[in-house]
């Protein structure tokens, strides 16, 4: 079976990494890929926004099935088209995909299905929207209400930033359409936790838990990124109990509401917790696997993925079970020195064959492109260096090992990734 993977990021590489390694595949496409991923499949260059040339291609190549990685094409509808063309897709079609394209949306079907949340309120006007937050008073949280590659979401401490805030998003246009509206909640105070599902439109299979670390800053300081590290499994979703009440709470409402509503939800589901003494309160919805959590899952899962990304499209996922390593999983982001402002790119990267050498290590491209034989920086976020060792004390022990070999020039990354889980293991 032709598979075609949209996408160019680390999730990207670990899903093609492990797509790879099914025997129920032929030729492996990906576009438009990185210099990781071109050592496992044919990279082609297509945007991942291009859905008319990308179909064509799936069209030429005789793909069977299309795994859709990242929010921008789901959101735009490219399930829908390749579905139309008669292949089997990986990933929520458009109307599903809203859940993370528009807050707004996400915020009212958690209030139609009774899905614990934030309280809130929207805005079109950035004057009443800065009414409102003065008002209320602070800590306060601001959100664009469309896509903003994980940055438009601040967590503003006093009235004075919250006003900023809303200026930069409705009256600066930092984020352009993104902030037409805005979602004003409520702070959570808690732990944040990732808890991700297969699901087929009605069956809901959870993956194993997993933590990831946004802030920029070692000690989660810092302006949000796409995302500095993550683990697997994460100790706050690691007991049945836990698993069971958030899928009573949050998933199962979630999955049989939209499907009662007519936009069943296909791919996988992510929901971002706020977890506060045992009290679960979701803080959004992504229609695709999380990139950096995507990294150690898929490096835990035993199980071969290819039956299962069928089954989320057939509809047969109740025949499936996941097997996973017991072992942990993380991964460090290795980012371009300046991330996410201002960085360079086009910088040699040295010591990937070194970090390759080391066993349960593997080194998943983000932004890295091939030139005249060397691979170059090519985006913020570089490497997800991923480790599996025992415990999370293991496993940062492999992951940094990795990370310490690979150079360029100001090559940031957190040194502190899982150090919340580590903590628990060293009490
Ligand atoms: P991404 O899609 O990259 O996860 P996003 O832009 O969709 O991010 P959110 O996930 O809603 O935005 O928020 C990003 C981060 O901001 C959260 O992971 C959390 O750390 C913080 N945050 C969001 N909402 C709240 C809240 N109500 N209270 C406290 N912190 C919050």
């Amino acid at each position: 079976m032709n598979v075609l993977v949209v996408g160019g990021g680390g999730r990207e590489h670990a899903l093609v990494w492990k797509i790879t390694q099914s025997p129920l595949v032929g030729t492996v496409y990906c576009a438009p890929g990185n210099a990781g991923i071109a050592q496992l499949a044919t990279c082609v260059e297509i945007s991942v926004d291009d859905l008319r040339a990308m179909k064509q291609f799936a069209i030429e190549k005789k793909i069977e099935l299309v795994v859709i990685g990242p929010e921008v094409p789901l959101v735009m509808g490219m399930a829908d088209e390749m579905q139309e063309a008669g292949m089997k897709v990986f990933g929520p079609n458009k109307a599903a995909a809203a859940i993370e394209g528009s807050k707004t949306l996400m915020k009212e079907l958690c209030q139609r299905y009774k899905v614990p949340t934030a309280e809130y309120r929207t805005f079109t006007d950035a004057e009443a929207a800065k009414a409102y937050v003065a008002g209320e008073g602070a800590p306060i949280v601001v959100k664009t209400s469309g896509l903003a590659a994980g940055k438009g979401a601040i967590v503003c401490l006093t009235v004075p930033q919250a006003i900023e805030a809303i200026d930069r998003i409705m009256v600066k246009r930092e984020f352009g359409h993104a902030g037409d509206e805005v979602v004003i909640e409520e702070f959570l105070e808690g732990e944040e936790a990732s808890f991700l599902a297969l699901v087929d439109g009605k069956t809901i299979l959870p993956l194993a838990g997993s933590q990831d670390h946004k802030a920029v800053g070692e000690g989660d300081t810092g302006p949000n990124t796409g995302g500095m590290g993550a683990y697997s499994p994460a100790a706050l979703l690691d007991d049945d109990e836990m698993v069971r009440r958030v899928m009573d709470q949050v998933m199962i409402p979630i999955v049989q509401g939209m499907a009662a509503d007519g936009m069943p939800y296909k791919g996988v589901l992510y929901a971002g917790l706020m977890i506060h003494n045992g009290r679960i309160k979701t803080l959004e919805f992504n229609a695709r696997f999380g990139d950096p959590e995507c990294q150690p899952l898929l490096m835990r899962m035993k199980s071969d993925i290819m039956p299962l990304l069928l089954a989320c499209a057939d509809g047969t996922l109740h025949e499936h079970e996941i097997e996973w390593d017991s072992r942990t999983a993380m991964c460090v982001v290795m980012a371009a020195g300046g991330y996410p402002n201002m960085y360079e790119k086009g910088l040699p990267i040295t010591g990937l064959e070194e970090a390759a050498e080391l066993t349960d290590c593997m080194v998943f491209h983000a932004g890295t492109r091939r030139h005249n034989g060397h691979v170059l920086t090519d985006g913020g976020r570089i490497l997800g260096v991923t480790g599996l060792g025992e415990g999370a004390i293991g496993a940062r022990i492999n992951a940094y090992e990795a990370v310490r070999k690979i150079h360029w020039k100001d090559a940031y990354y957190r040194r502190d990734i899982g150090y919340r889980a580590v903590e628990r293991e060293e009490a």
